[in-house]
């Protein structure tokens, strides 16, 4: 049973007049669970409240962004005065460097930034970078990774290693799906088989650090040594897209907690505190075929915009002193509650279930683990999932529409949401 949010399936039956599937981007039109999306009225802390009056506890997050919660007063504050001041000038300002300075200061590997409006502006850009660096064609990606929706990212594996790409999207060229090699996350035999027989070729490989786009699924011990190894063995790139881990499994993103060091960095999401902001950046040299000091182009109107500056370097700076306080512990710590219950939940019951909690991000699965890889997560049970995210939402608790998403947390979460949460997830098994 499912409650019923006439409001917001109203709003639902306009929204699909005028935009294609009712929705701005395709994940918010609960496919894959079924059912009709909730529309927001306004958020505040950890909860999201619907049009129907209905509240949630939300650790969806509008996608990651959110660590902050929802109108956290800082952010809101920084923003408004930020808007009052000009909305966009087209010429730069201070603000941009200061936002700049504090995101080299938290990310270990970065010496220069370049800000961009969206996660695939930010990834985008840095393959861009990477190939024009390096002279090579070849992209590497991994299956289940999602890095944006530019045409050389749409591609997933074809079974075996080194396959070489097909469009996943009609309307990419196959040529450009062709350039992008895929292998399987976490497979370090795969990845060395394809750097024996193609390093050279490999402009840049990139990768989610820790996996929330297949759901979470953090590095198995190895494997990013592994990936640095090989590209700077192959004279190839090692780029981490950061825009999911940035800031969020720990200050210093997943770079900082496994310490590695990439080549190129992206970030997106909690950079800038839910307006549209994404970032790539990385070492001097490389960063210096940027244009205008080097011929890769690379532009934008509305880049370093001053609302997005503002409300994410009030973001980060808040981020900085809480993590100094343990916030990133306490996040985790939160998450491994939800997937205990989850796990607990399921072997009561005889499910098979899985979960992971990795700094701000937790992943729960109805497979029966381990879960390493887009094949893994494939396996899981989609129907029991939807099952139990519905069951969730009925009881207040808002988490992805899909089980191949990451969920999230916030610094604003507090114990009892944790506590009812629990309780949530334990009752939702009996209705599953
Ligand atoms: N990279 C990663 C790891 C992401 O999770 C996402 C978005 N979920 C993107 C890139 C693309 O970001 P955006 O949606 O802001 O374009």
């Amino acid at each position: 049973m499912t409650a019923s949010r006439p409001k917001s399936e109203s709003a639902f039956a306009q929204a699909k007049q005028v935009m294609p599937g009712g929705v701005n981007s395709p994940v918010r039109a609960f496919r894959a669970v079924g059912g009709s999306p909730f529309f927001a009225d306004h958020g505040e802390g950890p909860y999201l409240y619907d049009i129907d009056g209905n509240r949630y506890i939300d650790y969806l997050l509008s996608w990651g962004p959110l660590i902050w919660g929802h109108a956290h007063p800082e952010i809101v504050r920084a923003v408004t005065e930020a808007a009052a001041r000009g909305t966009s000038f087209g010429v730069p300002t201070e603000l941009e460097t200061e936002m700049a300075k504090q995101v080299i200061d938290l990310v270990p590997s970065m010496d220069v930034v370049r800000m961009v409006n969206s996660g695939t502006e930010a990834t985008m850009s840095a393959i861009r970078l990477a190939r024009a660096y390096t002279g090579r064609r070849y992209l590497v990606k991994f299956a289940g990774c999602y890095h944006g929706h530019a045409d050389a990212l749409l591609v997933k594996a074809g079974s075996g290693v080194a396959t070489l790409g097909l469009p996943d999207s009609p309307g990419v060229p196959q040529e450009t799906a062709q350039a992008t090699l895929t292998l399987p996350y976490n497979d370090e035999a795969a990845l060395r088989a394809l750097f024996a027989a193609r390093g050279e070729e490999i402009a840049a490989v990139i990768v989610e650090p820790v996996a929330g786009n297949m759901g979470c699924v953090p590095p198995v011990p190895g494997f990013l040594e592994a990936l640095r190894e090989v590209t700077r063995a192959a004279g190839a790139l090692l780029i981490f897209d950061e825009v999911m881990t940035g800031f969020r499994v720990g200050l210093g993103g997943a770079q900082g907690r496994f310490g590695i060091d990439p080549d190129l960095t992206t970030l997106g999401k909690v950079i800038g505190a839910g307006l549209p902001v994404g970032a790539y950046g990385g070492k001097r040299d490389i960063m210096a075929a940027v244009a205008p000091e080097g011929p890769v182009y690379q532009a934008g109107t509305l880049s370093g915009n001053p609302l997005a500056m503002a409300g994410g370097l009030t973001s980060l700076r808040m981020l900085a002193e809480a993590a100094a306080n343990g916030l990133y512990e306490r996040l985790e710590a939160y998450g491994q509650r939800l997937a205990d219950a989850f796990v607990a939940a399921g072997k009561k019951r005889g499910v098979p279930v899985s979960a992971h909690a990795i700094g701000g991000m937790f992943g729960l699965f109805f497979h029966g683990g381990p879960i390493r890889s887009a094949d893994d997560t494939s396996q899981a049970d989609k129907a029991l999932y939807a099952k139990f995210f519905h069951a969730l939402l009925d009881a207040g608790v808002s988490l992805a529409p899909s089980q191949l998403e990451a969920g999230f947390l916030s610094a604003v979460h507090t114990d009892d949401d944790i506590a009812r949460t629990e309780e949530a997830i334990t009752q939702a098994f009996d209705r599953l």
